[in-house]
């Protein structure tokens, strides 16, 4: 089946169409500037044909039609009519508590995402104006929202529970619910398939990239994970600060004199590695510039990898010790400075790491740990595309 997976935010819209028979994608294409002016789509196909058109998208449903014209282009494209498209599968934020998997969309799965869209207001409102788009463009295709969140939907209460009054939690649904669920699902899945399901019962996923969390996985499924209520807790990420002691987060906002708003603004995009070296977000360029002596540089770097050691731990506690530890995203794929900081000093957890593996570059699924580790440590490559193309295909096939 030809799966049409997007990822809409407020003003942008990812989309992949893939062959879920071959697994393969044909075209991905990116939109740009939707609501503004100048808008812009590019478009590539995976032999290498580009599509390219600057045109004004005042809303999604513009977006989308764009898409549909992009996706049938005679020289371009990919297919010759919008009826060989099977299914659209939906990348959405947010399930709340309403859902624990993905669902097919009809009218009452639109109106419970509308009544979530606070919980995510960054990237709700995308998420739901794409979703009845292509409702409107494409009535008769099934559409499928995989949520961010719902991998995560197997913590026990004691691992969600914020330390706040039970009736807080009930009326406001304030909890732990972990976001990246598309990428630690199908990590954890080709974890399992590589390794066999007995050697994998105790995984912990390091998802590291511009976002970053981590998972502790038993038998498949999530126990606890670093995010929480919004993406910003947990690990020290490329802008956004992490865990952070509440009463800090006012302390600082007064000393700043600037508003609640602004204030979740700074924690999500001046702070984490970015805001401690104060030279950049991006893992390459901290690279270079610790190579160059720059002490800051370095103190970032080392920060994030220590909390990432730190959860590491926690999680091998949380699972009763661990069997395979996966990294995977941008940095977990590319940055070998980065295991190397992570996995140094964890003999402890039964770890044997192979440290001249760790600085080759290949492609594929790698192991970094030596044969006789207690602990398999991988590199798996993610492709969230990729899952959530296998999710709708599922739900739409009625698995
Ligand atoms: P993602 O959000 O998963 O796309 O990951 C983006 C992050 O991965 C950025 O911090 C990049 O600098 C980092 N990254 C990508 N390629 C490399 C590489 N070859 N070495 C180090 N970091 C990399």
């Amino acid at each position: 089946m030809k799966v049409l997976v997007i990822n809409a935010g407020s003003s942008s819209l990812k989309y992949q169409l893939i062959d879920t028979d071959t697994e393969k994608y044909l075209l991905k294409g990116l939109c740009d500037r939707i609501g503004m002016n100048g808008g812009s789509l590019e478009q590539k196909t995976a032999d290498g044909r580009k599509y390219g058109v600057t045109a004004d998208m005042p809303t999604h449903k513009e977006a989308i039609e764009m898409v549909l014209s992009a996706l049938t282009d005679k020289q371009a494209g990919a297919i010759s009519s919008v009826s060989e498209i099977g299914a659209v599968g939906h990348r959405v934020l947010h399930s709340g508590e309403d859902f624990h998997s993905s669902v097919v969309i009809d009218d009452e799965v639109v109106r419970k995402c509308e009544k979530n869209a606070e919980l995510g207001p960054l990237h709700m409102p995308g998420n739901i104006a794409c979703i009845k788009s292509c409702r409107e463009v494409m009535p008769s295709v099934p559409m499928v929202a995989v949520f961010d969140t719902t991998f995560h939907s197997t913590m026990p209460a004691k691992a969600y529970m914020y330390g706040i009054p039970y009736s807080d939690y009930e009326k406001y649904k304030v909890r732990k619910y972990g976001f990246h669920g598309t990428s630690h699902k199908f990590v954890s899945e080709e974890a399992i398939k590589y390794l066999g399901a007995d050697s994998c019962r105790r995984l912990i996923v390091c998802h590291l990239g511009n976002g970053s969390s981590i998972s502790a996985v038993k038998d498949g499924k999530c126990i606890d994970t670093s995010m929480g209520f919004t993406p910003l807790e947990g690990l020290i990420m490329g802008t956004r600060s992490g865990d952070i002691d509440p009463a800090a987060v006012d302390f600082l906002r007064a000393k700043l004199g600037i508003s609640s708003e602004e204030m979740v603004q700074y924690l999500n995009k001046k702070c984490g590695m970015k805001g401690i070296s104060e030279v950049d977000s991006d893992m390459r360029v901290l690279e270079r510039e610790m190579a160059t002596g720059n002490s800051k540089a370095q103190l970032a770097v080392e920060a994030a990898a220590y909390r990432i050691k730190k959860y590491v731990g926690s999680f091998a506690a949380a699972l009763g010790g661990v069997d395979a530890i996966a990294f995977t995203g941008g940095i977990g794929e590319n940055s070998a400075l980065m295991r190397r900081l992570v996995m140094q000093d964890t003999e402890y957890l039964g770890v044997e790491f192979d440290f001249e593996e760790n600085e080759k570059r290949a492609d594929g699924i790698r192991v970094l740990s030596a044969p006789s580790s207690a602990v398999t440590v991988l590199v798996i490559p993610t492709n969230e595309e990729l899952s959530i193309a296998r999710e709708t295909v599922a739900l739409v096939n009625g698995n």
